[in-house]
């Protein structure tokens, strides 16, 4: 199956006008990688190439490219009710869309808070928890708590609580003042071509014994992790480590938010890394597999005392003052309706449970190519770790990602890491050909 049957978009006549995202733009602009068109497993460039995709776009298209009923979706409401106001408003596409979520969403997260991206999701999330706090009495409970290494977007609070230099240098002047950071959980040289949850590092959670000893929980709002962290390369968590964030936030009280942009919707085979891990979050933020990619959108579920607690904190009136003109934008309420449908009808987290043993012996038959220091997975993700080039941190992966792309296959790099996260409906022969495309980009990258 290929993106030919479909309308393969012409290049743009001018690339200049156009300010990309996280892209080193003058270099783009001499040689840009343009898609065209997408089905199933694939893209195809607008010089008619067919692109293996080997990242779900961004980690988004869980359900492969181009579904029918979410097409449908989209298109019918776009008819039927195009946009609706949030505030003060509301339809039954985001009210039905709040329910399906609550569902899926582990323990009794069962109130759900509609955004547009992760970065969204995340600083409502922030949001919410300070006004817990106020409501409970605790006013003083704000300091966040994220993790080095961490990605949470590009809101002033999702830098803030995340753990990149690159992304907090240019605005560190202004970042939240009180956030700490735990250590985040790479580089043990035990854990190293770990299949699955390596077995060393659960220690390094006491860290927030430290966090706490230092400034009193009385003074600690919450805590923010991905359970696998993402897009700083594909950190699987060790053995007990989630287990004992948990039971530290528990014991003084804090709130344990999962940042499950990534993670969420079957990716690490189950419907969220917290039921794949068995460790419950009190607020989890999602986005991306929401929609499958789709439309925009992000949400922020939280349990129901959460939810309680704010709203019978105010007597009349309006009890959370934040949201967004698109919360719960129609069309994508509509996409993620069929989105999740999808997912359940066609067993999709489960299957991806399934295929997690093929796709991991897969993934480290990589083990002995050059420059390839480390690989890790977890149910449908890998990280496959590139030796830096000396003074050059980053031109290796970004040669890699250039080089897949020319030879048919979307990869995705952070520095010098691939991250491969393919839709959940791969087969096992695409799983082979995305590992010899990508094998033999390795084996000439030099
Ligand atoms: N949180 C996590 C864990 C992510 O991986 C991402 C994006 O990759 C975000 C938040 C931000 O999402 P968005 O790019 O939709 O704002």
């Amino acid at each position: 199956m290929t993106a030919t049957q479909n309308v393969v978009l012409e290049a743009p006549t001018s690339l200049e006008e156009l300010w990309l995202p996280f892209t080193a733009n003058k270099a783009f602009k001499k040689a840009p990688r343009l898609l065209g068109a997408s089905h199933g497993m694939y893209y195809t460039s607008t010089d008619g190439r067919t692109i293996l995709d080997g990242c779900a776009g961004l980690w988004c298209v869980n359900a492969g490219h181009g579904r029918e009923p979410i097409v449908r979706a989209i298109a019918e409401t776009a008819a039927n009710l195009d946009f609706a106001p949030a505030f003060q408003m509301g339809h039954p596409l985001s009210f039905g869309l709040a329910t399906e979520l609550a569902k899926l969403l582990p323990g009794d997260i069962d109130h759900v808070f509609f955004a547009n991206s992760g970065s969204e999701a995340v600083d409502s999330a922030l949001k919410i928890v300070l006004a817990y706090w106020r409501a409970r009495g605790q006013p003083d409970r704000v300091r966040f708590v994220g993790r080095q290494r961490a990605y949470h977007g590009v809101g002033f609070g999702g830098i803030s609580v995340g753990g990149i230099p690159y992304t907090r240098a240019a605005f560190a002047a202004q970042l939240l003042p009180q956030v700490d950071h735990l250590p985040h959980t790479h580089g043990i040289a035990e854990n190293f071509f770990s299949r699955g949850q390596p077995l060393q590092g659960a220690n390094l959670a006491d860290e927030l014994e430290t966090i706490v000893a230092q400034h009193g929980a009385e003074t600690i709002a919450a805590v923010i992790v991905e359970p696998v962290a993402g897009s700083t390369g594909v950190l699987v968590p060790p053995v007990g480590y989630l287990e004992r964030l948990r039971a530290i936030c528990d014991k003084h009280g804090i709130i344990l938010i999962f940042d499950e942009v990534i993670t969420g919707f079957g990716r690490t085979g189950a419907a969220f890394a917290a039921q794949r891990f068995d460790v419950m979050p009190d607020m989890m933020t999602v986005a991306k597999g929401l929609t499958n990619g789709a439309v925009p959108m992000g949400a922020v579920g939280v349990r129901h005392e959460i939810y309680e607690t704010i709203v019978e904190a105010t007597a009349s009136g309006i009890e959370f003052f934040h949201g967004y003109t698109y919360s719960g934008h129609p069309l994508a309420s509509a996409a993620g309706l069929a989105t999740l449908k999808i997912y359940k009808d066609e067993g999709l987290f489960e299957r991806a449970a399934e295929l997690a043993p093929y796709f991991e012996d897969a993934v480290h038959s990589l083990r002995g190519l050059p420059n390839v220091i480390d690989i890790r997975n977890l149910g449908l993700v890998a990280g496959v770790e590139l030796e830096s080039r000396a003074g050059k941190p980053g031109a290796r992966g970004l040669d890699a990602l250039v080089n897949c792309f020319n030879e048919g296959l979307l990869i995705r790099v952070t520095g010098d890491i691939v991250a491969l996260s393919p839709p959940l409906i791969i087969e096992k022969g695409q799983i082979d050909h995305l590992v010899e495309l990508l094998g033999g980009v390795l084996r000439d990258l030099g």
